[in-house]
């Protein structure tokens, strides 16, 4: 059984590493120094998941930790 955190737009990027987005594949890398300002996660620029009306909503999870 695969136990596998997703994260949704507005979520605190929790760690430096990479995620990808889980529905189009679009990876984006996010180093520690990005992390001390809080950054948080994006609508996907590519597919626009995390959007009303894109491939997810904006309530629902989809970036995954891949690195
Ligand atoms: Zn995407």
């Amino acid at each position: 059984m695969s136990q596998e955190t997703l994260y949704k737009v507005g979520d605190l990027v929790p760690a430096a590493g990479r995620y990808v987005c889980t529905v189009c594949g679009f990876s984006i890398e996010y180093l520690e120094k990005h992390l001390a300002y809080g950054v948080k996660f994006p609508v996907c620029p590519v597919c626009h998941a995390g959007e009303e009306g894109g491939a997810k909503a904006p309530h629902e999870d989809f970036w995954k930790k891949v690195a």
